[in-house]
């Protein structure tokens, strides 16, 4: 299989030559941060950082301080429209998007031509790797809103020499005649979508691995990374799948290469990543996700806490890259967990079950306490086997791998919420 690269120099660089590029970014930042920032000259003068050339080696990032979204968000609400991150006046910046604001208010983010530039050079770092190029036709179904999703991977795409087909605006049945009529080879869209789409497809008498789709590439949800939900989409689509990862208030940070090792390689080239222990903040292998961003200099992060749980691996790729990998992707988040019955469960290991069971469609989960006990309950549309059989096998699936039995409930067909961008399928009533 051929390897494509962005910067073969750097991604298959030796460490120390990944370290130096990173730390000379990491002082440019620093530079512009102290010298015009308000945010960040705050920030840094409080944890007593007077100049970048206090950063004499990459592991000094330790002296920096984190970055949490909530100061991010508190500093827009005390500062309207945009806040302070700002290293250069208003009339530099040309582009705008808003988190989706799932968890609280949304978050503007601004990028200046120059930073919309590095978007663009993170996505042709994804783009690539997951193979794509000149003759490649991306059709995406994304909504093209104020959410920044794959605006990056458009342009990306195009930086790539590959073709982009929009197909914002459209409900699903248009979408897949577009990318059939159209003769589309890749796909981009969350991991759920992908599904939708199948199943619209099916009701409406389409088979989509008839289609000329040969790669999806996702983003937006652990799903691409969880092998029983990969492997859903890979059969159904006939195609290959390849997680990546980004945030609006970080950028486009990973990808999946095309020999699929079960890990994302993160962007070394553009940004500093850290894994830490959540409750200590030291190095660790398996650990909360923290990102610097050396691009981004108009409205940049510094140690931002992504809350992302992670598993570092930083041997060399058979795909001949030295950027590290994050093995099995996002894992979930550090704060997701379940405690049920006194053990702990990760809505990933949840999805990977009901995943692996073909017949059924769509699921939530709910964890409550009925008489002082912890009950989960898995709803689950079933298609084309016996409903009562399938809850049963599930049932016993379950308790063999997380040690307790949930309520399997079969629900009517299509009466679960579909996704489209950032699916929520798991509920804790306790809280
Ligand atoms: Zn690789």
């Amino acid at each position: 299989m051929e390897i494509k690269y962005w910067n073969k120099e750097l991604e298959t660089a030796e460490r120390e030559k990944i370290e130096a590029h990173q730390l000379s970014g990491l002082q440019h930042l620093l530079g512009k941060m102290l010298d015009s920032n308000a945010f960040y000259k705050k920030k840094l003068g409080e944890a007593g950082i007077k100049g970048a050339s206090e950063i004499q080696k990459i592991e000094d990032i330790a002296h920096l301080p984190f970055t949490l979204k909530k100061e991010l968000v508190a500093d827009q609400a005390e500062n309207p429209l945009f806040g302070t991150n700002l290293t250069y006046p208003l009339e530099r910046y040309v582009k705008f998007h808003q988190t989706s604001g799932t968890t609280g208010r949304p978050y503007r983010c601004l990028d200046t031509e120059e930073d919309w530039q590095w978007w663009t050079r993170c996505w042709s770092y994804i783009l690539t790797g997951v193979g794509v190029g000149p003759g490649d036709r991306l059709y995406f179904a994304f909504s093209f809103g104020p959410f920044v999703g794959f605006w990056g991977g458009f342009e990306g795409a195009r930086a790539v020499g590959a073709m982009t087909i929009p197909g914002g605006g459209l409900g699903s049945i248009p979408r897949l005649q577009s990318l059939m009529d159209n003769e589309a080879n890749t796909l981009v869209c969350t991991p759920s979508y992908a599904l939708r789409l199948a199943e619209e497809a099916r009701e409406a008498g389409i088979d989509v691995s008839k289609t000329s789709i040969t790669r999806l590439v996702h983003a937006g949800e652990p799903g691409a990374s969880i092998p029983a939900t990969k492997k859903r989409i890979e059969d159904t689509w006939g195609a290959k799948c390849f997680d990546h990862h980004g945030m609006t208030e970080v950028g486009a940070m990973s990808f999946e290469c095309v020999l699929q090792t079960g890990g994302i390689h993160l962007i070394e080239a553009e940004y500093v990543f850290e894994v830490l222990d959540p409750v200590t903040h030291k190095p660790a292998d398996e650990g909360e996700l923290v990102v610097t961003n050396l691009g981004r200099i108009g409205m940049p992060v510094i140690r931002y806490r992504t809350g992302d749980r992670v598993k570092l691996n930083r041997e060399r790729c058979e795909c001949g890259r030295t950027f590290a990998r994050l093995q099995g992707g996002m894992m979930g988040r550090v704060d997701d967990m379940l405690i049920v019955r006194g053990i702990n469960v990760f809505p990933t290991a949840i999805e990977n079950i009901v995943r692996e069971f073909s017949a059924v469609e769509e699921f939530s989960v709910e964890v409550y306490r009925k008489r002082e006990m912890d009950e989960m309950e898995v709803k689950i549309e079933v298609v084309g086997a016996e409903p009562a059989a399938v809850a049963s096998a599930l049932a016993s699936e379950m308790q063999k791998r997380l040690a307790f039995r949930p309520t399997v409930t079969v629900v009517p067909a299509s009466t679960l919420p579909r996704f489209e961008l950032k699916s929520k399928r798991f509920f804790d009533k306790r809280k």
